[in-house]
């Protein structure tokens, strides 16, 4: 018989009915190390007690009252967003593939208001991902998430990640835009080099397309700068976040310059639930977190120890781990046995991470992980591949 809930996901034989900071704890009595996020989700760990506060404290006030109405919370988290990046305005959403439809609108409307509406097409690349929805499913072409869901809406065409020259020859005279994630997070963690990003930049540039970046999962803290994008100094016109925007409590965002937002009049585009009080005031505490003085430092100090870590015991274990990429603590290991055995047996031993595509598991703890916690995990996975090479 069919599960209550629809039978969507591979679910692992373990709920967890408490968190705390980098550790969960399972309705059985076992603790789990997380440095899976909840899927890069849980940027700040659990049960964070200034979010608590602020939820709680929210959540005695007002949670909803609809977009028909100013939300300070949302202005000021929008007024956060762009004073620290290269946006001039935010729309808010719950959830990334949202964040990434609502931009997939505003490159075209952006065409059309400049007298271009031929120009609707958007370049992508292999190995990416933007989400599960109709046209997010078309514009990454993932072989796998879109059987049987033909047709998929018409607008994308994709070329090989990092190939300029075949980007180039993509190009036509509908072309309105490039979509790129500036660390590939599902696809297996390919990292674009910085130059890469650049050429990007100048060729939009040079052919009148806008850049926009996913940076659904690079976001908000997650490489150690607040985005991704300014490892490069690349600036996009459109930008989708996220996945640690919220620390756990669903939100997605949708940031844009001036030029390209000013096309979005009254009437262009909206959500019911979008930025809501209550998604709001816990998102603001988050990246003011975030924010504070050597909060990103610290994550690139561990994102570095991490890295070097797994770099050794892949070197340690060259016939089970293979290439380490990243950057920060978004960090996957390229796996030559199975990924998914390895993640079995890291649970096994009490470490959460979570698989990614082309056989890699990532390693993605939250944003306030200590030496400490990362000497824990790769003591696991130590033992792990020791009971493998047996
Ligand atoms: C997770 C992810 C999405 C989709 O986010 P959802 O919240 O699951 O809709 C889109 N783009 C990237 C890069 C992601 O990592």
């Amino acid at each position: 018989m069919i599960s209550a809930v629809m039978p969507t996901y591979a679910l692992a034989d373990v709920a967890f009915e408490r968190g705390e900071g980098m550790y969960l704890f399972a309705t059985d009595g076992r603790r789990f190390l997380d440095f899976g996020s909840g899927i890069a989700v849980v940027s700040l760990g659990h049960a964070h007690p200034r979010l608590v506060a602020t939820l709680t404290e929210q959540a005695g006030k007002l949670w909803h009252t609809s977009n028909l109405y100013h939300i300070p919370a949302q202005e000021r988290l929008a007024a956060r967003l762009v004073a620290n990046s290269f946006a001039d305005s935010v729309f808010f959403c719950n959830s990334g593939a949202e964040a990434v439809e609502c931009g997939l609108k505003i490159l075209r409307r952006y065409h059309d208001e400049t007298g271009h509406a031929e120009r609707y097409r958007v370049i992508t690349c292999t190995n990416s991902f933007h989400g599960r929805t109709m046209a997010t499913l078309s514009a990454a072409k993932n072989e796998k998430h879109m059987k049987g869901f033909a047709p998929l809406p018409d607008g994308f065409d994709q070329v090989p990640l990092g190939n300029l020259n075949e980007l180039r020859a993509a190009i036509t005279e509908e072309t309105a835009a490039i979509l790129i994630e500036p660390v590939q997070g599902e696809g297996g963690i390919y990292v674009p080099t910085d130059d890469y990003l650049k050429r990007l930049r100048e060729t939009a540039d040079e052919f009148g397309l806008l850049l926009m970046f996913d940076e659904v999962q690079t976001g908000v803290g997650r490489t150690g700068k607040l985005f991704a994008y300014e490892w490069s100094g690349v600036t996009p016109d459109v930008m989708a976040i996220a996945k640690g925007l919220g620390g756990g409590f669903p939100i997605g965002a949708c940031l844009a310059t001036e030029k390209v937002a000013s096309t979005m009049a009254p009437g262009t585009h909206g959500s019911t639930f979008g930025g809501n009080p209550l998604a709001t005031a816990v998102a603001d505490v988050v990246v003011d977190e975030i924010l504070k003085p050597g909060f990103l430092d610290h994550v690139q100090k561990m994102g570095a120890l991490l890295e070097r870590r797994l770099t050794e015991m892949a070197a340690a274990y060259p016939k089970i781990l293979g290439d380490v990429r990243g950057k920060g603590l978004l960090l996957g290991v390229q796996c030559i046995t199975p990924a998914g055995e390895l993640v079995d047996k890291l649970m096994a031993k009490g470490l959460l991470t979570v698989p990614a595509a082309n056989n890699v598991v990532r390693f993605i703890p939250p944003l306030i992980v200590e030496e400490s916690h990362i000497d824990e995990a790769m003591a696991a996975l130590e033992a792990v591949c020791g009971t493998i090479r047996d």
